[in-house]
């Protein structure tokens, strides 16, 4: 299994301040001069060099963000845009066509299964769901018009794991594009070294860390990226997602120090899910070795990251998981809030949620219990202290 270190691969980048500054300068201008009309038609056609011209289509401050996130990842190119919706949607709009059929998995974030299940049916586009894990669905629901193959690596609530190298050999059958959302395991996993065509992101998540703006990325190789700001037919350049410069700059240097952040997120996941485990709480994590796709995540997952932040608990009914979330945030166990990826630990009822847009029959057919409660596991330094204090709040509500 091809295994990389982006952290490492993102060190090795030089990328220095316009000033010499250690910390590239923000570009704050939506328009760029020439001093010679030619050189602005050269670049309009994507030909000049270091040449910037409208930033919807490139800005320096985007283009240091996008070269490091291409590094961290090891694809050739990536494109920031201003949410992970951008970035999915983007991918998916220029993929598909009138009368293209996508393959998707049925256990996504809530507003991907509602953009494929609500509204990509106005472009005569045909989805069909599958379970990411019965490689023989998936194999039997591509046709020839399929032209995404599409999953998340570790799928948002239920931590199902994609076996990415064998959703390759599927898709490429059918020449279709396997479409990986990696936001759950940045640096964890590198889709696109297992065989992905194109990684996603929300960077609204750990990639940023701090949860003040809301971005995505866009990881593929060159002539991909390149097709996607076409002037002329670029489904990112012409519907103009771009993400804010001084975003970017901000979220450059989180990106230099979430190497750190997974691997403390990944350890107070970590003791949290043995020690609910330890009390016969029903418990669900990447990193225990009775979650069913333990053994193909150890197979994937880069050395030395940690198993991620996500974890979840089911306690059977929407009521009981709503008092313990309230308790928890009572007594500074983090925030009762959607989202993931925070210095904080933030824990939210899925069906209730983030994947409230997916219907109640699916979500049972999905196997999504309405009493389950994802959290996302902040930064803490006393992760016994942490856990002392759910435990203590489970013993009191869970009969
Ligand atoms: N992908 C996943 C796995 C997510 O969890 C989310 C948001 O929760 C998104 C994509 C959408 O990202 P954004 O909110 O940045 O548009």
């Amino acid at each position: 299994m091809k295994k990389i270190d982006p952290a490492l691969q993102l060190q090795q980048l030089k990328q220095f301040g316009e000033f010499g500054g250690v910390n590239p300068s923000i570009t704050d201008s939506a328009t760029y001069t020439f001093l010679e009309a030619q050189t602005m038609t050269d670049t309009f056609h994507g030909e000049t060099e270091g040449c910037f011209l409208y930033s919807r289509h490139w800005n320096p401050s985007n283009k240091y963000l996008s070269d490091a996130l291409a590094a961290m990842e090891g694809t050739e190119e990536a494109w920031v845009t201003a949410s992970g919706m951008g970035a999915i949607t983007c991918v998916l709009l220029h993929e598909l066509n009138a009368g293209d059929h996508i393959v998707a998995s049925r256990t996504t974030y809530g507003g991907t299964f509602a953009f494929l299940k609500n509204y990509v049916q106005k472009f005569n586009i045909e989805v069909t769901f599958v379970n990411i894990s019965d490689l023989d669905a998936v194999k039997k629901a591509m046709k020839p018009n399929t032209k995404v193959l599409y999953a998340e690596s570790i799928s948002n609530p239920l931590l199902q794991v994609a076996n990415i190298p064998e959703l390759k050999k599927i898709a490429s059958i059918s020449d279709a594009k396997l479409v990986i959302d990696n936001t759950f395991t940045p640096m964890i996993l590198s889709p696109y070294a297992l065989g992905a065509d194109v990684v996603v992101y929300s960077m609204t998540k750990f990639i940023n860390g701090k949860n003040d703006c809301v971005a995505g990325a866009i990881c593929a190789d060159a002539a991909y990226i390149n097709s996607l700001i076409d002037v002329n037919t670029g489904t990112a350049m012409l519907l103009g997602p771009v993400l804010d410069p001084l975003r970017s700059s901000s979220i450059l240097k989180n990106l230099y120090t979430l190497h750190i952040r997974m691997q403390q997120h990944g350890k107070n996941a970590l003791y949290l899910s043995q020690a609910l485990e330890k009390e016969g709480y029903k418990v669900n994590y990447v990193g225990l070795p009775q979650h069913p796709d333990y053994e193909l995540f150890k197979s994937f997952m880069n050395d030395s990251y940690g198993y991620g932040g996500i974890l979840s608990i089911d306690l059977g009914s929407a009521s009981l998981a709503a008092k313990v979330m309230q308790e928890m945030q009572h007594q500074d166990v983090g925030y009762l809030a959607v989202s993931l990826g925070y210095f904080r630990t933030l824990f939210s009822n899925s069906g209730k949620s983030t994947s409230s847009e997916i219907p109640d029959d699916i979500q049972k057919e999905m196997g999504m219990s309405e009493g389950l409660i994802r959290f996302s596991m902040g930064l803490d330094n006393d992760i016994e202290h942490t856990t002392c204090i759910i435990l203590n709040i489970l013993k009191q509500h869970v009969k």
